[in-house]
């Protein structure tokens, strides 16, 4: 799951009754060495990957994060955003908790060893109403794993099975399915929101913690925060992208000689713009896959030369045409801004933009790393003045109409499931937030 988060990554395992557990700033190959890896022993872990959408990236915010509670010990790993987290906090704090670092995440091993109850399982199904916002939460105790996930459903969270070594089931949980492709683990089904699923020497149990609330599922996620070769929401997040790359074709074609892909968030949806128009697909600019994600990196001066280092034009695809430019989202627009001219210093006659989702103009609260409202290029200038700002012959965003239709698609079938957009949350585009806000 390193593309999920490349600021800091922990496993914790569970063997004979005590945890095993190491966290390190940085990627999944940096933290852990084969001398770790060998530390780690036991029947069970938890991993996480962090990028911080709530705290600093600092070492005592990294995930799983533990504690030693009077029912024994715990991890938890969290992906999603707690909105209620400041307030939760403060009434913690006044009540006598200390914090070790500063995100939202620590709150719930608070309230869990202010909970009582015979086992784990009960306490955390005591504290889960109190929070607010988007959790699938892996817990590791010293006899279960627990998966939950929030009533709304925000973020992924899927069961899969595999038989180990001694020809026994063993159950997976992960955000994303492309683990259990790794794994040689089955997909058998979403963790439901709503639901406590845990795994424990009797096998696995689940109940309903809570009533399915406002379905509000990320389609972020489809857009771009997943694997393409994940399937997300019970949907291929590839074909997603491809119906998006169609949709924006169909809604915002323009004459021209060639479709290039910003790689690689871009690549599915330039190849379905390309299909839907007839208009040849051209790799135009190659990725050095070396060098990491360039939004992650927290200071621009360092974004800056990132995109320089990861991308280079190619100017036998681009010299003297009409060049249509796919990518998935426009967040700043200083990513497009220098991909526009990277392909006229190629020699390229117009630069087309077209991108692959609505404008983005609202923050995310519930677990990606949106930047705040005055930095969303969106949120405070006109189509017209994005187009100037990034140096675009032509800028199109793909509608939310468009956006709710491809994600109702089924794979590549072409049927528009009616009212499915009821299902997705899709705040950072339309500023409909399905929970109150606290900040
Ligand atoms: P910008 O320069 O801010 O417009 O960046 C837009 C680029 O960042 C697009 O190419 C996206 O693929 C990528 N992107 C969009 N949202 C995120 C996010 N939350 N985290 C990391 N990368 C993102």
């Amino acid at each position: 799951m390193q593309h999920r988060g490349q600021e800091s990554a922990g496993i914790v395992s569970l063997n004979e009754g005590q945890h095993i557990i190491h966290r390190g700033l940085g990627l999944v190959a940096d933290v852990f060495k084969e001398p770790e890896l060998n530390r780690l022993q036991g029947r069970s872990s938890i991993g996480h990957n962090r990028y911080s959408t709530a705290g600093d990236n600092q070492l005592a915010n990294a995930q799983p994060m533990t504690a030693s509670l009077i029912k024994g010990p715990v991890a938890l790993a969290h992906n999603g955003n707690l909105v209620n987290a400041n307030i939760l906090r403060k009434q913690l704090q006044e009540q006598g908790s200390i914090f070790q670092g500063t995100n939202d995440t620590e709150c719930v091993l608070h309230l869990m060893s202010h909970a009582h109850g015979p086992d784990f399982v009960t306490a955390i199904k005591k504290i889960l109403p109190q929070l607010e916002g988007a959790f699938s939460f892996v817990f590791l105790t010293d006899k279960a794993l627990i998966a939950v996930r929030d009533r709304h459903g925000f973020r992924p969270l899927i069961l899969g099975k595999k038989k180990n070594d001694n020809g026994q089931d063993a159950y997976v949980v992960a955000s994303e399915s492309c683990a259990f492709d790794l794994l040689g683990a089955q997909y058998v089904r979403e963790i439901n929101p709503g639901e406590i699923l845990w795994i424990d020497d009797q096998g696995m149990h689940s109940e309903q913690w809570a009533q399915v609330g406002k379905l509000s599922r990320c389609v972020f996620e489809h857009v771009y925060f997943s694997r393409p070769d994940s399937i997300v929401f019970g949907q291929s997040v590839y074909e997603s992208r491809k119906a998006f790359g169609r949709w924006l074709a169909k809604e915002s074609g323009v004459p021209a000689d060639v479709v290039i892909p910003v790689p690689d968030s871009g690549v599915p949806a330039a190849i379905g713009y390309s299909a839907e128009s007839g208009v040849p697909f051209e790799f135009g600019i190659i990725r050095n896959h070396y060098v990491g994600r360039t939004f992650i990196q927290p200071h621009q001066s360092v974004r800056n030369l990132g995109v320089k280092i990861k991308l280079n034009p190619q100017t036998a695809v681009l010299s003297g045409k009409r060049v249509v430019v796919v990518d998935d989202s426009l967040v700043r627009g200083t990513t497009s801004q220098k991909i526009v001219r990277l392909i006229r210093q190629a020699g390229a006659k117009e630069v087309h933009m077209r991108i692959a989702s609505p404008p983005t103009i609202g923050p995310c609260f519930y677990g990606v790393d949106t930047p705040q409202k005055s930095q969303l290029i969106a949120a405070n200038q006109s189509l017209e003045q994005i187009r100037t700002f990034i140096e675009a012959d032509t800028l199109a965003y793909l509608s939310l109409e468009g956006l709710f239709a491809a994600v109702g698609e089924k794979s590549g079938a072409g049927a528009h499931q009616k009212n499915r957009q009821n299902s997705f949350c899709a705040a950072c585009f339309d500023g409909d937030y399905p929970t109150p806000l606290f900040e």
